[in-house]
C-alpha cells in the first residue's frame, strides 16, 4: 500500500483481522472488512463528486458510523476532513464551512434544519444527507451503493494534511488546527504504548467524535489497534452502565463533568463495572472528589493532558503513579516532549510556575489560514500552550491554570483554579468560576461565581468563611455571586469570558 495515511487504516486492517467487530452502534455491527468496504465505495463516490486530493470534507453529526467512514474515505483520496460540532450555531458552521473553504458537506438528519437555513456557503459545491435524499443533496446510502468497491491505492504520505480540527472556543474564536496522517498516527502510537491497548479493547465512546479526545485519544487508536469501538449518539449517564454491561466494555475517556454525570446516576451503587480496565480522564482538570469516588468503586483514573493543536497527547499520568502523584497531569508521552518555561524559553526550577511547551511528531503544522497566529504559536519548534505549570522534583506536571485567566491583584498573580478547587470543597458548591474584577486599590480582585446546591442555604459568608487559612489572604475573592448555572461549551469547560461578561 502506497497510502501510508489514516486512509489506508481500514484496509491495513481488514487485511489483518477482517471479521473482528470494528464499530457497534445501536444494533448493527461492522467487521473491519465491512468498514473496508463501506469506506472503499464512500471514497469512490467522493471522487465521482470531484474530491480531489488537499480538498476538504466536512462532517456535521452526533457520533456515528458514518463520521470515521466519511475520515477514512477523505483520507483514501488524500482529501482533508473537517469535523464540525455539533452545537455550533448556523452562523458558525457557516464560518467554519467558509474558512475550511470545506467543498463537501456530509450531515445527520438531526442537522438537516440547520443545513437548510445554512446562508451563503459558496465553498460547498455538493451536500450529502445521511437520511436518504433530500432537496439539493444527494443520499448518502444510495451513493455508496452506486459506487465501485475495486480498491483505491492513491499514494499519500505521512507528511500530508488529514484533518482540520477547529478548537473548542474556550478563549476566543475556534482556530483550524492542521494535523497531518503523521500527526495522528504518532499521537495514536503514543496512547497505545502508553494505556498498553490490546486487541480485544472494547471502548465506550461517548464524548463526541468532533472533539479531539473522542476521536484521537479513544476511538482512532482501538481502532489502529484492531479493537471496537461502541459509538454512542447522545450521552446518557443511566444508559452508560447498560452499554458498559452488555458489551463489556474495557476503556472509557471522558472530559471529568462526564464521569461526575456518571457517579450521580442512580446505577451507580449497582452497576456491572468489572469489565472496566481502563478509564482516562482529560481535557479540563479532574476534581480531587471525583477521583475518590471512582477509587471507592475500585476504578482508577488515568489522566491526559493535551490540547487539539498536539493531537492531542501531551502529559499522560499511568495508573502505577496515580495515588502518588495525584493532582499531576504526568509525565510526556513516549514520543513528545514537554517543558515548563520562562519568557526566555529557559526551564523553570522544580516549583517555580511557567508556560507549557511542547514539542513532538503529533504537533500540528499549523493553524489554518492563520500564518501570524501560527508564527506567535511556535518558538523553535517548540508549541506555546498559553497554559501555566509547575514540574515537581522527579519531572511530573502539574496544570495551574490558563495564563489568560490569571488575575493579578496588588503585583500578585492569582491562578483562578486553585481558587475555583478550594470553593469546590464544599459539597453544597455544586459549580464555581472565579474571574477577576477591577478594583481601584489593587486594580483586579477576584470574584467567585458559586452554583449552590438547590435547598442548602448556602452564603457568601459561608464561600468566603471557609477560604481562610487555606488560602493566602490575596488570593480569597472579594465578592460572591450566585448562580443557576455557568456557561460551559460543548467541551464541558467553563467559558470564562462569558462569565467575566455577565458577572464582571
Ligand atoms: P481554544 O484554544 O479555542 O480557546 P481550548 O483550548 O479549550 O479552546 P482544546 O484544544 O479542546 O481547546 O483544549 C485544550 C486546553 O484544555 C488546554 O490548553 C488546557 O487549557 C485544557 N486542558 C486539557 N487537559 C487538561 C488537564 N488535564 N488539566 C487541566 N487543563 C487541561
Ligand atoms: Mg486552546
Amino acid at each position: 500500500m502506497r497510502n501510508q495515511g489514516l486512509g489506508s487504516w481500514p484496509a491495513r486492517r481488514a487485511r489483518k483481522t477482517p471479521r473482528r467487530t470494528a464499530l457497534v452502534h445501536d444494533d448493527r455491527r461492522l467487521t473491519y472488512a465491512g468498514l473496508h468496504e463501506r469506506v472503499t465505495r464512500l471514497a469512490h463516490a467522493l471522487r465521482g463528486l470531484g474530491v480531489r486530493r488537499g480538498d476538504r470534507v466536512a462532517y456535521l453529526g452526533p457520533n456515528h458510523p458514518s463520521f470515521l467512514e466519511t475520515l477514512f474515505a477523505a483520507g483514501a483520496l488524500g482529501a482533508v476532513f473537517v469535523p464540525l460540532n455539533v452545537r455550533l450555531a448556523g452562523p458558525e458552521i457557516s464560518f467554519q464551512l467558509a474558512d475550511s473553504g470545506t467543498s463537501v458537506l456530509v450531515y445527520a438528519p438531526s442537522h438537516a434544519g440547520l443545513v437548510d437555513g445554512l446562508g451563503e456557503t459558496p465553498s460547498v459545491r455538493e451536500r450529502i444527507a445521511l437520511a436518504g435524499e433530500r432537496p439539493g443533496a444527494h443520499g448518502y446510502e444510495d451513493l455508496l451503493a452506486r459506487a465501485a468497491a475495486d480498491p483505491i491505492d492513491e499514494p499519500v504520505s505521512p507528511d500530508e494534511n488529514c484533518m482540520i480540527m477547529y478548537t473548542s472556543g474556550t478563549t476566543g474564536r475556534p482556530k483550524g488546527a492542521v494535523l497531518t496522517h503523521g500527526n495522528i498516527t504518532w499521537n495514536a502510537v503514543n496512547v497505545l504504548v502508553d494505556h498498553d491497548l490490546i486487541a480485544d479493547e472494547v471502548a465506550l465512546v461517548s464524548a463526541p467524535l468532533f472533539h479531539t479526545a473522542g476521536l484521537n485519544m479513544l476511538t482512532l487508536p482501538v481502532l489502529l489497534k484492531g479493537g471496537c469501538c461502541v459509538l454512542v449518539t447522545a450521552f446518557d449517564p443511566d444508559a452508560t452502565f447498560d452499554l458498559i454491561e452488555r458489551h463489556r466494555i474495557t476503556f472509557m475517556f471522558g472530559v471529568p463533568t462526564m464521569f461526575q454525570q456518571v457517579a450521580r446516576s442512580p446505577r451507580w451503587a449497582d452497576a456491572d463495572l468489572s469489565s472496566v480496565r481502563l478509564l482516562t480522564c482529560g481535557g479540563s482538570p479532574v476534581p480531587p472528589s471525583l477521583i475518590e469516588t471512582y477509587a471507592a468503586r475500585g476504578l482508577t483514573f488515568l489522566q491526559g493532558y493535551g490540547m487539539t493543536e498536539a493531537s492531542p497527547g501531551a502529559l499522560f499520568l499511568d495508573a502505577e503513579h496515580a495515588t502518588a502523584k495525584a493532582g499531576s497531569a504526568g509525565v510526556p508521552h513516549f514520543f513528545s516532549d514537554v517543558r515548563v518555561v520562562g519568557p526566555d524559553m529557559a526551564d523553570v526550577a522544580p516549583g517555580q510556575t511557567g508556560e507549557v511547551v511542547v514539542s513532538g511528531p503529533h504537533v500540528m503544522s499549523g493553524y489554518w489560514g492563520l500564518p501570524e497566529e501560527t508564527a506567535r504559536a511556535f518558538t523553535d519548534g517548540w508549541f506555546h500552550t498559553g497554559d501555566a505549570a509547575r514540574i515537581d522534583e522527579d519531572g511530573y506536571a502539574y496544570i495551574v491554570d490558563r495564563i489568560k485567566d490569571m488575575i493579578i491583584s496588588g503585583g500578585e498573580n492569582i491562578y483562578p483554579a486553585e481558587v475555583e478547587k478550594a470553593i469546590l470543597a464544599d459539597p453544597d458548591v455544586l459549580d464555581c468560576a472565579v474571574i477577576g474584577v477591577p478594583d481601584p486599590t489593587w486594580g483586579e480582585v477576584g470574584r467567585a461565581v458559586v452554583v449552590p446546591r438547590p435547598g442548602s442555604g448556602l452564603t457568601a459568608e459561608r464561600v468566603l468563611d471557609a477560604l481562610t487559612g487555606r488560602l493566602a489572604k490575596y488570593k480569597i475573592p472579594k465578592s460572591v455571586v450566585f448562580a443557576d448555572e455557568l456557561p460551559r461549551n460543548a467541551a464541558g469547560k467553563i467559558l470564562k469570558s462569558v462569565v467575566r461578561g455577565t458577572y464582571g
